[in-house]
């Protein structure tokens, strides 16, 4: 089995025993092309984009420009795999948020 990384351990991309590698990694496995494409995509969109997809305190906060939208990792581990959430360690307030 492969996974994207040492931080996304619950993403589960393929099994290596069952299809090539370079299969899985280019997105030929149905059952994770999705996750991973999702997962690249954090590094093709602008930080407007990104902040659009987001939910949560990171969706609204003016200091994205500067923390980029915190630990994407950290935020699907916390919003239920959604690497669009908020990052959940955050320690700003809503009043410190709002712009
Ligand atoms: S809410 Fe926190 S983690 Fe999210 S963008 Fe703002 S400062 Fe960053």
């Amino acid at each position: 089995m492969i996974r994207h990384n040492q931080f996304w351990q619950n993403v589960l991309l393929g099994n290596v025993k069952q299809m090539p590698f370079s299969h899985i990694w280019d997105g030929g496995n149905p059952g994770s092309a999705d996750i991973l494409a999702s997962i690249r995509s954090i590094g093709l969109l602008s930080l407007e984009q990104r902040q659009a997809r987001m939910s949560g305190p990171c969706a609204a906060c003016k200091w994205i420009s500067i923390c980029g939208g915190g630990f994407r990792t950290r935020a699907a581990f916390a919003n239920y795999g959604n690497l669009w959430g908020s990052d959940p360690a955050c320690y700003l307030r809503p009043e410190e948020i709002r712009a």
